[in-house]
């Protein structure tokens, strides 16, 4: 016995110190540089009806999703956040874009005001952290989340969120960052492009606006790749390209009203549409959650408690008792809001396995496989990607590390 036991403990010793297998310290193996770059509410489609020469070529050279699925609610924050920290909506906290808190008695909200800067609200790690706590130089160009410092840590260069700064120069500064013999050289840097998704919101995804922006997409693509090219990253950087959610066209004929369900005056909105996240008074959640399933049409309502486990979205405390979701396509809201505001033409935030709300998810570099499309997977696991592919010991996340390796070469 003590023989077999021994003899196995040698084996063991052997076959996991042999250089090449998995035990083997990833930490210690050189990496290539990762260029993540977000274009806000991009969809699959709209290469399929497009010219889009540069995308065609990125895809052809690298590995691409049927589709991503992404994180539920399926609003820019809560996605966004999910991919630089690969943890669920429930685990990270930025349960939509605009939230009060009633623990922190603070609002959360993303535009130029008070709040996201604040660190208490973004939980989890993303992994220009996890790169800087191990010895690696991160310089994000936007991203929601990367103005904050995380756990007392920021990225080397980060930028205050400008909308306004020209797409081409962010390309630029960030091509400067990545340089192999600039100031920075960084190991990971970001890019995020809004306007897809605006045109989106203002015409509809089948409009020939938003074909329009798909074909400004591809341009800065196009200037992308060269600029790669350019200061000498062409076989070393790996580029992602991912979207946060998809679009879906709204319709005048397809509005629910809330106060003709319930008493507005009973619960306190969080968020309006197309999931309405309601805080009821004290003692009004039994009378207001029967209320909702007793109309129940066009929309789902749950309590927290009960919210199926897929959509990832009960566990936190910052959501709300209620939560009820509109189907496809509806809104909800309330006849003063809609007589004033009208709806837009388009939006996002629906149920995550909605096919609208599908998005796109494509990479290449010399860690890629080339000329591969892969099966849809969930955007949680690309932050265990990224920790693989820079080397770094990624922190406590949801996503799993093997989900991703049959993108990679290896
Ligand atoms: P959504 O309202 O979900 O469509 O979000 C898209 C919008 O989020 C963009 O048009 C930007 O105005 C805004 N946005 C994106 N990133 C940031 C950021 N880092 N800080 C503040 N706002 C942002
Ligand atoms: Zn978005
Ligand atoms: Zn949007």
């Amino acid at each position: 016995m003590v023989r077999n036991t021994s003899f196995f403990t040698l084996l063991f010793l052997i076959v996991f110190s042999t250089p090449g297998c998995d035990s083997v310290d990833q930490t210690q193996r050189p990496s290539n540089p990762i260029l993540l770059v977000s274009i806000d509410g991009f969809m699959n489609e709209y290469l399929d009806r497009n010219e889009t020469p540069n995308f065609d070529r990125f895809i052809q050279n690298g590995t691409k999703a049927e589709y991503l699925i992404p994180v539920f609610p399926t609003k820019t924050f809560p996605t966004h956040w999910t991919i630089a920290t690969g943890l669920y909506t429930e685990n990270h906290g930025i349960i939509t874009n605009s939230f009060y808190d009633y623990e922190l008695d603070a609002r959360f909200s993303y535009g130029p005001q008070e709040g996201p800067n604040d660190e208490r609200w973004w939980g989890g790690e993303p992994i220009w952290v996890t790169a800087e706590k191990q010895g690696k130089t991160a310089a994000t160009f936007f991203w929601p989340g990367s103005e904050a410092s995380i756990n007392g840590v920021r990225p080397t260069k980060w930028m205050d969120y400008d909308g306004s700064v020209p797409d081409s120069v962010r390309i630029d500064s960030v091509m400067t960052w990545l340089d192999p013999v600039g100031d920075v050289q960084a190991d990971f840097s970001t890019l995020y492009f809004s306007f897809v998704d605006s045109r989106g919101h203002a015409f509809g995804p089948n409009s020939p606006e938003v074909d329009e922006a798909v074909r400004e997409m591809d341009d800065l693509l196009g200037h992308l790749l060269n600029q790669t090219e350019a200061v000498g990253l062409r076989e070393s950087l790996n580029i992602i390209l991912v979207s946060d959610h998809g679009m879906a066209e709204l319709s005048e004929d397809k509005i629910i009203f809330l106060e003709d369900i319930i008493d507005l005056n009973d619960v306190d909105v969080i968020d309006w549409t197309p999931v309405a996240m309601l805080r009821p008074k004290e003692g009004k959640t039994e009378e207001v959650y029967r209320a909702l399933k007793e109309h129940e049409e066009n929309y789902s309502v749950f309590l927290k408690d009960e919210m199926p486990e897929r959509f990832r979205f009960s566990n936190h405390y910052r959501i709300p008792e209620i939560i009820m979701m509109a189907d496809m396509s509806y809104t909800i809201t309330s006849r003063p809001f809609f007589e004033q505001r009208g709806i837009i033409a388009a939006t996002h935030g629906y149920d995550n396995m909605e096919p609208e709300m599908r998005t796109f998810f494509a990479a290449g570099g010399p860690d890629f496989k080339q000329g591969v499309v892969v099966d849809p997977f969930e955007s949680v696991h690309i932050y265990e990607l990224m920790a693989y592919l820079l080397r770094l010991e990624p922190a406590s996340n949801d996503g799993d590390p093997e989900e991703l390796l049959h993108l990679l070469r290896r």
